[in-house]
């Protein structure tokens, strides 16, 4: 009898430890679960993998008519020197690259002055510059090449990643981002990284 409760407890005290051990490693891998083969990932731009607001108040500054042609040209001519790259994504962006993951950027600005922006993104995040896509209809192009994950910031983001059959992974907006609408955390009961205002 002795033995059978020795041998019960002995058993009882593994199964708590490799519980805890199981746990605590779930905890540390912040939670972005990923398949074992590389995946098309997409990203937008404003906000997720840039904060640019700077380069938007560059534009309007110049006295161009806000969201014109002139305008947007400025806006993405301006993130070099201004635009400030958000530290969370990039540990993303590299992570993904390390796996042999395809990025993708979908940004809904215009393309005006947009081969300038393909640049700067190609030299910072080593996203090739074919890759950018410049549409407000994100969920279509999420479809069209297969993306499995995509990050944003906003509420659209999730929502176009959702109805496109993507997961939809959320970067939080820095306070400081003169844009405010459509801004609303965990609305879709999507994963969020946590820190990645900045
Ligand atoms: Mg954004």
């Amino acid at each position: 009898m002795n033995n059978l409760k020795r041998f019960v407890s002995k058993r009882g005290l593994a199964l708590v430890l490799s519980s805890l051990l199981l746990f605590s490693a779930c905890a540390s891998t912040k939670k972005i679960a990923l398949p074992p083969h590389p995946i098309n990932v997409g990203f937008d731009c404003d906000d997720t993998l840039l904060f640019s607001t700077p380069a938007f108040e560059i534009a309007t500054e110049s006295g161009a008519e806000e969201y014109s042609d002139a305008w947007w040209s400025i806006v993405n001519s301006s993130d070099e020197g201004n635009s400030i790259i958000k530290k969370e994504t990039q540990k993303i962006v590299e992570k993904h690259q390390k796996r042999g993951d395809k990025l993708i950027v979908i940004t809904a600005r215009s393309n005006n002055g947009g081969g300038i922006l393909k640049n700067y993104l190609n030299k910072t995040f080593g996203i090739n510059q074919e890759d950018v896509y410049f549409t407000h209809r994100k969920a279509a192009k999420i479809r069209e090449l297969d993306i499995k994950i995509f990050y944003g910031d906003s509420d659209s983001d999730i929502e176009e990643a959702i109805k496109a059959g993507a997961r939809g992974i959320r970067i939080l907006r820095s306070p400081k981002s003169s844009y405010k609408s459509k801004y609303n955390p965990g609305k879709y009961k999507e994963e969020i990284i946590p820190n990645s205002e900045y």
